[in-house]
C-alpha cells in the first residue's frame, strides 16, 4: 500500500524524525484554517501517489492563510498524471540551501535491503542515476544487522554528504531505518532531504509504501487505506474473505491454490494472444477447501466485473477433491440463480487430480448449456479466450 505523502509525513513524525508542521485539507476553507494554525506562510502540496508533483505546478508557496486558501482553490481538483487531486496537504516552509535524496527499500532482484542516497536530490533520481551515477550510492543492507550507526557513516561516506550535515544524516538514516522496520515498509524514499537556512536536515517530501502482507501486525494501517481508490469489486471480494485482484482482460478467472491461478492467468494470456489479445480480468485463488458456497461467492464477484466475457474455472483437486468442487460449481450455479443473479456468460471448467473423472461426470449429468468441460488447462486456456474473444 502506497502512502500520501502525508501520511508519510505523519508516519515520519511519530518515528522522532525531523519534519515541518503540517497538515491535510480537503477544502480552501480547511486549509485556510491550516495555514493560519501554521502560522500563515506555507507550502500548498497536491496529494497525489505520483512524482513529479513540483514540476507539474502540484506545489506552490503561500505567503499568508489568503494565498493558501487561493493556492488551495487552484491546486484541489487539478490533475497531475491522470490523478486528481481531492487533498491538499500544507506544510511550514523551508529555506532551502541543498537538496539531498535518501531511500531504503527492498531489493527484490539482489534479495536484499537497499539504501540508495545522493547529494543531488530534489529532481527524479532516475534522471540522475542515467545522467550522473557517481553520484548515486546504492548500499546493500544486512537484514539481519540492519542500519546501525557504523552502517549509517558508511551511507554518508559512500553518499559523499558534506561533513557539517554528516551527524544529522547519520541520525536520520538509523531512525528511519528503525521506521522502515517497526512499520513493516519496502519502500521509504526522502526527497528532498533538504539543509535548509539554520544548518538543520528535515524529511521534506515523504513517498512510502507499506507491506500489505504484513497488514495483521499493524491494525492502524487500516486507517491509512485510500477508501476512495479502493476498486469496489476488491473491497467486495476482501469482505467474503477472497483473494482476489482486479485485472483488466476479459477471461475470469477461479482456481484452487495461489501457484495455480499464477499459472492460469500466464496459460490464458497466451492464448489470448491468438484471439485478439483477451486477457486475463482478475486473480483469483478459491483456496484448497473450496466449498459450494465459496465458490458461489468466487463466480458472483468475477461475474459481477462488466469486463469478464468468459469464465475459466481451472481446479486440482487435492485434499478438495474434484466430484466435490463440480457438485460445487452445480450448486453455485444453482445458488446464484436463486440470489436473482443467473449466470449468462460461458464457464469452462477444467478438472484434474483428485476424483477428475467424478467430478467431470457430476458436471456433465448437469448438462448445464453454459458450462463446458475441457480437460486440459492449455485447451481450457484457448477455449476460453476464444469464448471471451467472441463476446467482446
Ligand atoms: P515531488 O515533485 O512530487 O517530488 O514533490 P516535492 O515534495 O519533492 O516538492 C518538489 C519541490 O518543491 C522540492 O524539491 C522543493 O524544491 C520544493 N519545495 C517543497 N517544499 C518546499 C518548501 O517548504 N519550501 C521551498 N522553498 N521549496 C519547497
Ligand atoms: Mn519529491
Amino acid at each position: 500500500m502506497d502512502l500520501f505523502e502525508y501520511q508519510g509525513r505523519d508516519l515520519f513524525e511519530r518515528h522522532g524524525l525531523p519534519v515541518l508542521g503540517g497538515g491535510v485539507a480537503e477544502t480552501p476553507q480547511e486549509a485556510r484554517a491550516i495555514a493560519e494554525r501554521l502560522g500563515g506562510r506555507v507550502v500548498v502540496k497536491a496529494q497525489v501517489k505520483v512524482g513529479g508533483r513540483g514540476k507539474a505546478g502540484g506545489v506552490k508557496l503561500a505567503a499568508d492563510a489568503d494565498e493558501a486558501e487561493a493556492r488551495a482553490t487552484d491546486i484541489l481538483g487539478m490533475d497531475i498524471k491522470d490523478h486528481t487531486v481531492h487533498k491538499v496537504m500544507l506544510a511550514e516552509t523551508a529555506d532551502i540551501k541543498e537538496e539531498y535524496y535518501f531511500s531504503y527499500l527492498l531489493d527484490r532482484a539482489n534479495r536484499t535491503f537497499l539504501c540508495i542516497a545522493s547529494v543531488a536530490g530534489g529532481m527524479e533520481i532516475e534522471t540522475v542515476a542515467e545522467e550522473d551515477p557517481e553520484r548515486v550510492a546504492k548500499i546493500a543492507i544486512d537484514a539481519n544487522k540492519g542500519v546501525d550507526e557504523v552502517t549509517a557513516r558508511e551511507i554518508v561516506t559512500a553518499a559523499k554528504f558534506p561533513a557539517d550535515v554528516a551527524d544529522q544524516i547519520v541520525d536520520i538514516a538509523v531512525k528511519l531505518w528503525q521506521a522502515f522496520v517497526a512499520e513493516d515498509a519496502t519502500l521509504v524514499e526522502v526527497n528532498p532531504l533538504a539543509k535548509v537556512g539554520d544548518g538543520r536536515v528535515l524529511l521534506l517530501d515523504a513517498k512510502i509504501t507499506l507491506d500489505e502482507n504484513a497488514g495483521f501486525r499493524h491494525p492502524d494501517h487500516e486507517a491509512l487505506v485510500d477508501q476512495s481508490a479502493v476498486d469496489p469489486l476488491e473491497q467486495a471480494a476482501k469482505a467474503k474473505n477472497l483473494n482476489y485482484v482486479k485485472l483488466d482482460g476479459e477471461v475470469g478467472i477461479i482456481g484452487n491454490g495461489a501457484g495455480l491461478v499464477m499459472s492460469t492467468l500466464d496459460v490464458v494470456a497466451y492464448a489470448g494472444e491468438g484471439h485478439g489479445g483477451v486477457k486475463p480480468a482478475n486473480f483469483l485463488d478459491i483456496g484448497g477447501g473450496a466449498s459450494a458456497q465459496v465458490m458461489a461467492n468466487g463466480l458472483e464477484i468475477v461475474l459481477g466485473d462488466p469486463a469478464v466475457k468468459s469464465v475459466f474455472v481451472n481446479v486440482f483437486g487435492g485434499i478438495t477433491a474434484c466430484d466435490e468442487v463440480a457438485n460445487g460449481i452445480i450448486q453455485a450455479l444453482a445458488l446464484l440463480g436463486e440470489r436473482g443473479e443467473a449466470v449468462t456468460k460461458p464457464l469452462v471448467v477444467r478438472l484434474d487430480g483428485n476424483n477428475a473423472e467424478a467430478g467431470r461426470a457430476i458436471l456433465d449429468a448437469a448438462n448445464n448449456p453454459l458450462v463446458q468441460r475441457v480437460d486440459t488447462m492449455d485447451g481450457a486456456a484457448e477455449r476460453a479466450a476464444e469464448l471471451a474473444a467472441a463476446g467482446k
